[in-house]
């Protein structure tokens, strides 16, 4: 009898300790509403919701929002998704992702960009395995392809390798989607390139979402491809050539069409103050997504490096990636979480608004009904911080409600 009763015991002592790891709470200042709230986490999700009159400890400045949505990431801290042979592997994309969960980016969008067939057939093959892999915890819903059906021109091409841009080809395309496990959620494509009308239609029907990148397409061309299914602009204001028609040039139609979201790079480089202002007083907080364009020299120590073509490039201090023998940027070194507080201070927007753009609305975009808000029954993606002249510093980050992440 004793025994019986101490095995029971046992047992209850396990499925309490099993419901207390499966629940938690976090606290912190809703982003939203500046109100201090307790979350409950349970199974992965947010379970429950409620304000508090303060926080527990004395972290009174600490904000809990959403993770951030990064819709094109290149690569990150040391690894690259688009260059190399047989260079990526899926160690190297968890390193990237857990790197990325310290700067409150909880999912992103793996980006390859133009190059040969034979390498995005076999980097997409690998990225196809970080779909299902566990250690990344659903961080990864899909990957976005910018190229290689972009302008060939210099200048709009921008740093993508002419040899490896190309016409559109559906066939092509439907093995770079195959090798993907059908993962790929973007295209970023120029319109005006022969057959693209058609691309763009085709992919619309099957579900990508189609970007406008890289192109100097005209009024008819961008509002044709808009009806024929393309829903963005990528990375507005860049993949454009210095010299430009005041007139007729492809960032006005792209403006002036209400049904394009644009997404914006807001390091603190690609675009002047007032290039941002005006981009988000023309789209607003709807329509404006936040990207960062990082590349894997992200989250490095700053000096000199060589790439894999053998150029040397240069990051600064300050988080600008230069490539000294032209003197023009090389890509982007920091994440969309410098971008929450640079359109911040830009724009004089929000917190709430500055969140929604970083986080919101690439999860509508893309159908991501299980994240990119902080309610009951979404995954708990969710990160604290706290925010000191226009700088978020990132204290916690949860993915799928596991601590990943803690700067203490
Ligand atoms: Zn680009």
């Amino acid at each position: 009898m004793k025994r019986i009763f101490s095995v029971a015991m046992l047992f209850i002592l396990l499925f309490s300790m099993i419901k207390v790891d499966a629940q938690k709470t976090i606290e912190g200042i809703n982003y939203a509403t500046g109100k201090p709230i307790k979350v409950t986490i349970k199974d992965g999700k947010i379970s429950k919701i409620e304000g508090i009159k303060k926080l527990s400890n004395e972290n009174n400045d600490v904000f809990i929002s959403q993770g951030f949505i990064d819709n094109q990431v290149n690569g990150f801290a040391g690894v690259t998704f688009s260059f190399g042979g047989s260079d990526l592997t899926q160690e190297g994309v968890e390193k990237a992702t857990s790197e990325l969960w310290k700067k409150g980016v909880t999912t992103y969008l793996p980006t390859l960009t133009t190059n040969s067939k034979e390498l995005l057939i076999n980097n997409f093959a690998v990225l196809s395995e970080s779909i299902d892999n566990e250690k990344l915890l659903g961080s990864i819903p899909g990957f976005h392809l910018e190229g290689p059906y972009i302008n060939p021109e210099d200048g709009f091409r921008g740093a993508h390798p002419k040899r490896f841009v190309r016409l559109p080809d559906w066939n092509e395309f439907m093995e770079f989607y195959k090798a993907s496990g059908e993962n790929i959620l973007q295209v970023s494509v120029a319109p005006e390139m022969e057959g693209c009308q058609d691309f763009i239609k085709k992919c619309t029907e099957k579900g990508i979402v189609v970007s406008l990148a890289h192109h100097n397409a005209n009024t008819e061309q961008v509002n044709l491809a808009v009806a024929n299914g393309a829903k963005t602009s990528t990375h507005l204001g860049n993949g454009c050539a210095n010299m430009i028609n005041r007139h007729r040039n492809p960032l006005w139609p792209q403006l002036a069409n209400d049904d394009l979201t644009i997404t914006i790079i807001c390091d603190g480089f690609h675009l002047l103050p007032e290039e941002i202002q005006v981009f988000y007083k023309v789209k607003g907080v709807d329509k404006t997504i936040i990207t960062s364009d990082v590349t894997s020299y992200a989250a490095l120590e700053p000096g000199e490096y060589k790439t894999q073509t053998g150029e040397t490039i240069e990051l600064t201090k300050e988080g600008m990636l230069r490539y000294p023998a032209q003197n023009v940027l090389y890509g982007s070194a920091s994440a969309i979480t410098k971008g929450v507080g640079h359109v911040m201070k830009v724009t004089g927007c929000s917190l709430a608004d500055a969140v929604q753009m970083a986080s919101t609305n690439a999860a509508k975009l893309y159908g991501l009904s299980d994240r990119g808000t902080m309610e009951t029954g979404k995954r708990a993606d969710l990160i604290l911080f706290t925010l000191d002249d226009f700088k978020v510093n990132i204290k916690k980050t949860f993915v799928k409600g596991e601590l990943v992440f803690s700067a203490e």
